[in-house]
C-alpha cells in the first residue's frame, strides 16, 4: 500500500529526513513514536504534500503511484488522509459546508457524482456518533473555541467521512483527556481497522497504543527509523526512555 524508500527531504536548508525507509501493507496498522524533533511530523507533511518540504533522494509510492508526482488534491482522491497534530481553526466557515467540501473534492478526483444534502448528512451523522460529537458541533465554525478534544473527534470525523485507504495520523492523542483519547482510539479501529486499510500512528506517548493495537512500532530518530518491533517496544520506550532504546 505504502512504499518509502530512502527518503531525504529538507525543509529551508536542512537535511530533516535522512534515508527512511518504511513499508505498510494493507491491514497494517504501524506506529512512528521517536523524541522531538526526530522528523515524524515532517514526514507526515512530505506524504502530504506540503508546500516547502522539498525530497531531494528517495522514493515514496502509494498504492503502486508515484506519490511524490501526485498533487496533494491527487493524493488525497488516491484515499490518503492526514490528520495534523494542530488542526486548524477556520472561521466563518462551518464544520458541515467543510466537511461536505471535502467530501465531493474527493468524489470529483475520483470522477464520481457528489454527495446530495441528504446523503452528506445521514453521513455525518453516523461519524459523528461514532465519535460521540454532537452534531450541533458540526455546526459550528471549523475548530473556533473547540477543545483539544473535540478538535481531535472532528478531525475523526472527516477520517470517516472520506473513508481513506491509508490514514497517517500525527500526535492525535496530544491534548485528549483520558475519555476522549478512549473515543478517539475506538473511532480509528473502528474507521481503519480494515484488511483493505492502513495507519501510520505517528506518537510521543505510548497511551494511545493500548486503544489502537499496533501491528508494529518503529522508531524514528534524526530522521531515519533505528529501530522496528512490535507492540511490545512501545512499551519498553515508555518504561526506559528513547535514548536508552536507542542506544540497546
Ligand atoms: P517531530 O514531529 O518529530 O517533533 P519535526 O518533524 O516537527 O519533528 O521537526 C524535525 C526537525 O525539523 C526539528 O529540528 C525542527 O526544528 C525542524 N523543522 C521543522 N519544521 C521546520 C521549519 N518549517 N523550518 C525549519 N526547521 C524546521
Ligand atoms: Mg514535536
Ligand atoms: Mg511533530
Amino acid at each position: 500500500m505504502l512504499k518509502i524508500d530512502n527518503l531525504h527531504a529538507t525543509v529551508g536548508d536542512t537535511e530533516i529526513l535522512r534515508g527512511l525507509s518504511l513499508e505498510v501493507n494493507a491491514g497494517e496498522i504501524h506506529a512512528i513514536m521517536g523524541p522531538n524533533g526526530a522528523g515524524k511530523s515532517t514526514l507526515a507533511y512530505v506524504l502530504g504534500g506540503r508546500p516547502g518540504y522539498e525530497v531531494i533522494a528517495g522514493t515514496v509510492s502509494f498504492m503502486g503511484q508515484d506519490l511524490l508526482a501526485m498533487e496533494p488534491h491527487e493524493r488525497a482522491a488516491a484515499g490518503l488522509f492526514l490528520g495534523f497534530q494542530y488542526p486548524v481553526e477556520i472561521p466563518g466557515v462551518s464544520n458541515v459546508q467543510f466537511l461536505r467540501e471535502a467530501a465531493n473534492a474527493q468524489r470529483k478526483g475520483r470522477g464520481e457524482e457528489p454527495l446530495s444534502g441528504g446523503e452528506f448528512l445521514k453521513l455525518a451523522k453516523e461519524k459523528a456518533a461514532l465519535l460521540k460529537l454532537d452534531m450541533e458541533m458540526l455546526k459550528r465554525n471549523v475548530n473556533v473555541g473547540f477543545s483539544g478534544g473535540e478538535k481531535k473527534r472532528a478531525e475523526m470525523v472527516q477520517m470517516g467521512i472520506l473513508d481513506p485507504r491509508l490514514a497517517v495520523l500525527d500526535e492525535t492523542d496530544s491534548g485528549l483527556d483520558i475519555d476522549a483519547l478512549k473515543t478517539v482510539g475506538e473511532g480509528i479501529n473502528a474507521i481503519m481497522r480494515s484488511p483493505d486499510k492502513g495507519v501510520l500512528l505517528i506518537t510521543h506517548y505510548q497511551r494511545l497504543l493500548d486503544y489502537v493495537k499496533p501491528d508494529y512500532v518503529h522508531v524514528l530518530s534524526k530522521g531515519r527509523i533505528v529501530k522496528t518491533g512490535n507492540a511490545e517496544l512501545a512499551l519498553d520506550l515508555e518504561r526506559e526512555g528513547y535514548d536508552e532504546v536507542i542506544a540497546a
